[in-house]
């Protein structure tokens, strides 16, 4: 079974921006691609778990969110990186009713783990906000914690409630240089 690294986009791959709907506001983070060529280098599949509740909202469809993962994966393989996958949830409790897939609950993780053959055990799940550090615990992953995005705020959080994750850097480059050990 294979190993997968399930990151946050927004705010960990990308520049958190508040609702994406526009294709020019897409930024990948520096040293991203970099991070996501050496999780793939070292075996991991780079499988993206986000939360777009802009959907539910009625700010963009999944038609645009499935472009702007297009763009992405495009932009990663110019840099000579890649993603494997990725997973939507488009819900919000108060647009459309409680959903099995919002981060920090497990529906993400469930379905690439049954279509992919992965071992969360050896995986780890890569984001800037509780509901990611929550989703690793709940799945039976790892977590690993960027200070990008929302991630300082949410290292208060945590160091707070003396529950830090695994790891905690600066951005994913950072994180994915702690997953890969020496
Ligand atoms: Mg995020
Ligand atoms: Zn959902």
């Amino acid at each position: 079974m294979t190993a997968a690294v399930f990151l946050d986009r927004d705010g960990t791959v990308v520049r958190e921006v508040s609702y994406l709907s526009r294709l020019e506001d897409l930024e990948v983070l520096p040293g991203a691609a970099a991070a996501l060529k050496a999780l793939g280098d070292a075996g991991f599949q780079r499988i993206l778990v986000t939360n777009q509740s802009g959907v539910a909202r009625g700010f963009f469809d999944l038609a645009f969110v499935e472009r702007v993962h297009r763009e992405l994966r495009a932009r990663l393989r110019q840099a000579g990186a890649d993603l494997e996958g990725w997973y939507v949830c488009p819900h919000h409790p108060d647009w459309t009713g409680p959903c099995d897939c919002r981060k920090p609950a497990t529906g993400l993780v469930d379905r690439a783990v049954a279509e992919r053959g992965l071992d969360p055990a050896r995986s780890w799940v890569v984001g800037d906000k509780r509901a990611d550090v929550d989703l690793a615990r709940n799945a039976g992953c790892r977590a690993g914690l960027v200070r990008t995005g929302y991630g300082r705020e949410t290292e208060l959080e945590l160091a707070g409630r003396g529950a830090l994750p695994d790891v905690v850097a600066d951005d994913l480059a950072g994180v994915v240089e702690e997953i890969l050990g020496p």
